[in-house]
């Protein structure tokens, strides 16, 4: 072979291979980057794709759903609660107000003996107030503004929307991470009666469903200033933590409703 050409041929292929060696980083770096675009895209999408389903889909679905979630509930019950007789009142005129509320769950009322202030809906629809809350609170109007807010929750499927993003969340935690702890935490709150956290925007949805049909059921909106009023005189006192953890900051929710038009 001709010198010069052998030359050639040689540095061609030691640049390929300068080319090749010198590229492994970057494309190791670009591969790395690339699975965790993925992961986040998979994390932003199927979130927004889950609730897009959840939305479309039918009675029936939902019912089998919520019933093969449903968690036996363990907690110490009044059945007899003279709170409770009056809820089932206000839940019968709420479920008239709404076709999505109709035909489903039975929205079971029970006041749980627990002196923190919360309430709140479990998958199968079934409700719990804390007699913490209901020793506080009387007023009809103010009760139906809560009941409502957590109708609410049922009618819009944040339920559901809460569980699929947890069992997304489940995924990925236990593909990223071998903490066995964080898993365990997760799998809880997909499983156990966990009160089911929601987002800024389900809870602003909630607390606007509530206002609506406490103004259609009395004329006015005064449910919703007074509870407003009550969760600001109360939520410096021990009991009221536990709400806390579950429901957004009262200013809060007051910015939320400000401007609603009816
Ligand atoms: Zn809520």
């Amino acid at each position: 072979m001709n010198k010069d050409l052998e030359e050639k041929y040689l540095s061609v292929i030691e640049d390929n291979v300068n080319v090749g060696k010198s590229n492994v980083g970057v494309e190791f770096v670009i591969l790395i980057l690339g699975i965790a675009a993925i992961f986040g895209m998979v994390y932003i999408f199927a979130d927004n794709i889950s609730n897009l389903f959840i939305d479309k889909m039918s009675t029936e679905t939902q019912m089998k759903i919520e019933n093969s979630i449903s968690s036996n509930v363990s907690l110490d019950i009044d059945k007899n609660s003279k709170h409770v007789k009056k809820l089932n009142e206000l839940r019968d005129k709420i479920i008239s107000l709404d076709p999505e509320l109709q035909n489903k769950s039975s929205f079971k009322i029970f006041e749980v003996k627990n002196k923190e202030i919360n309430a709140f809906v479990i998958p199968n629809g079934t409700i719990y107030f804390t007699s913490g809350l209901l020793n506080k609170i009387n007023d009809e109007e103010t009760l139906a503004f809560i009941l409502a807010h957590e109708m609410g929750h049922y009618a819009h499927r944040d339920h559901l929307k809460s569980i699929s993003r947890d069992i997304i969340v489940y995924t990925l935690t236990s593909i990223f991470s071998n903490n066995q702890q964080n898993v365990n935490m997760t799998l809880n709150s997909i499983s156990g009666l966990h009160a089911l956290k929601y987002s800024r925007n389900q809870e602003r949805n909630a607390d606007r469903y509530a206002n609506t049909v406490v103004y259609k059921l009395y004329g006015n909106n005064n449910g919703a200033v007074k509870f407003f009023e009550f969760l600001e005189k109360e939520e410096k006192t021990p009991e009221f933590l536990q709400y806390f953890s579950t429901h957004p900051a009262t200013r809060e929710r007051i910015k939320m409703l400000k401007g609603r038009n009816f």
